[in-house]
């Protein structure tokens, strides 16, 4: 096992690394800008290192400095969190060059991954059921562009290979706007990705957005701990997420499950990972896979019991996963909330010093968040502050306690989003389960035009 692991994130995950590595008794070392030199990772950290001024490209995006900060302080390994460097391919070869060992896939895997047709390629072949679309990317023949949506039939919609962050994507409705939407398309995926190659899905309608979580060691084992329901979303940033999806066959959930992991197996992943589907009529869709550990993991801990930051340090030191398929049981329901520095009906950042700050607590309640009282949330980064998050033997008991949480967390001199997680959790779909990832824009008057 490693002695030393620099992080190289901040904020709450920041803070989640370094408890799981204290447990396991691996030395951390914090790197900081210096808008984070009060925050309490860094001081909780056996080492810290400030790598730059406040904006992100001048320090947790600057490579050289984190490479420099892991020299120094005899750092064996780098976690790269979720965000910043997280999925940068580049990072993680330079990682691997400098003699660090970076916790997270080969430099290769992500590459892979972060094209969209390449990914879906690699998807197709070992089994993953993807949207219906164009084999790979759209050639330069806009005859076969028609040939090819009329055969899928509209809606359609255009998307960048080299598309993230809700970006690089058009939605067209009849074969009168196709030609100039995938010639806009492509222009735009130029200017902002570099990469102007465009491909073409069957627009799904009302979806629900659900996610497979895998673990692959280097020694050939892959496994999946179930789904989360992520369809709680706007302008595509999720801002609840639970575990099991409400309603989920778990026969299907196996199934596909068990494709994913064998995904894993056949591109050789190593690491924690996540599969993104919608989800729609009984059936799953793959649009993604995200090569890091993700927000929403801990929901999916609670119902499994599985550590899975600490999985993927055991996995990245060449140790065999601790678990097999068959010792996972999916346990109860877990709920988390989003918590964000944000105006709850704008959703205008509001950064600012928290002057009161109590966390909830009681049966069933983790509290992921690196803030206390008099912290000054820097305007910086991320406006996420925290996560609150519940479990219950059932999702209603999830529910309640998540209610009774909310209403026990105090947060004063910044705006949050705790009302609207209050207002959500009081809703008649929401108690229900199983709404579409355009229930939250719809109830808030977004897609009206
Ligand atoms: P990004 O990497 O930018 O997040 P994704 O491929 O994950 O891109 O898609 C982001 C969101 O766009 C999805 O969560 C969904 O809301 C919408 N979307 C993407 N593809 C489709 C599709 N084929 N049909 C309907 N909605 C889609």
């Amino acid at each position: 096992m490693f002695e030393k692991i620099l992080i190289a994130n901040r904020g709450e995950i920041a803070l989640r690394i370094q408890r799981a590595c204290r447990e396991m008794g691996i030395k951390t070392v914090a790197v900081y800008s210096e808008a984070d030199a009060e925050a309490k990772y860094v001081r909780l950290a056996d080492e810290s290192v400030c790598i730059g001024p406040p904006p992100s490209a001048k320090s947790y995006l600057h490579v050289p400095s984190i490479i420099a900060a892991a020299e120094v302080t005899d750092a064996e390994a780098i976690h790269p969190g979720y965000g910043f460097l997280s999925e940068n391919a580049d990072f993680a070869e330079r990682v691997e060059s400098s003699g660090f060992v970076f916790i997270g896939p080969r430099p290769e895997t992500i590459r892979l991954m972060g094209d969209k047709v390449s990914a879906k390629e690699a998807m197709k072949a070992s089994g993953v059921p993807c949207v219906p679309g164009s084999d790979g990317a759209l050639d330069d023949n806009p005859d076969e562009w028609m040939r090819l949506a009329r055969e899928v039939g509209y809606p359609i919609i255009i998307k960048a290979a080299g598309g993230g962050g809700g970006r690089g994507m058009r939605v067209v409705h009849s074969e009168a706007t196709l030609i100039q939407a995938v010639q806009m398309t492509q222009a735009e995926a130029g200017a902002a990705f570099g990469n102007p190659v465009v491909y073409m899905e069957k627009f799904l309608g009302n979806p629900r957005h659900i996610e497979i979580q895998v673990l692959s060691d280097t020694h050939g084992n892959a496994i999946h701990l179930g789904e989360r329901d992520c369809s709680m979303q706007r302008r595509h940033q999720k801002v609840m997420e639970e575990a099991p999806a409400p309603g989920l066959d778990p026969k299907l959930r196996n199934k596909i499950g068990e494709r994913c992991a064998e995904a894993c197996r056949k591109i050789g992943y190593r690491g924690a990972g996540t599969f993104e589907f919608l989800y729609e009529d009984g059936e799953f869709y793959f649009i993604e896979m995200n090569t890091r550990v993700q927000v929403e993991h801990p929901v999916t801990e609670f119902i499994t019991g599985v550590d899975i930051v600490q999985e993927s340090i055991r996995i990245a030191a060449g140790l065999p996963l601790s678990r097999k398929q068959k010792d996972i049981h999916f346990k109860g329901h877990a709920l988390e909330c989003r918590i964000n520095a944000e105006d709850p009906r704008t959703f205008m950042p509001s950064p600012g010093r928290i002057v009161l700050y109590h966390a909830p607590g009681g049966p069933g309640v983790r509290v992921d968040s690196h803030v206390y009282q008099n912290y000054y949330v820097p305007s910086h980064y991320d406006s996420m502050i925290g996560k609150l998050i519940t479990y219950g033997a059932t999702r209603e008991q999830a529910i309640a306690r998540m209610r009774i949480a909310l209403s026990e967390m105090i947060v004063e001199g910044i705006k949050t989003n705790i009302p609207l997680h209050q207002e959500l959790l009081v809703d008649q779909a929401v108690l229900e389960g199983g709404v579409s990832i355009h229930y939250l824009e719809n109830k808030l008057g977004m897609n009206k035009h």
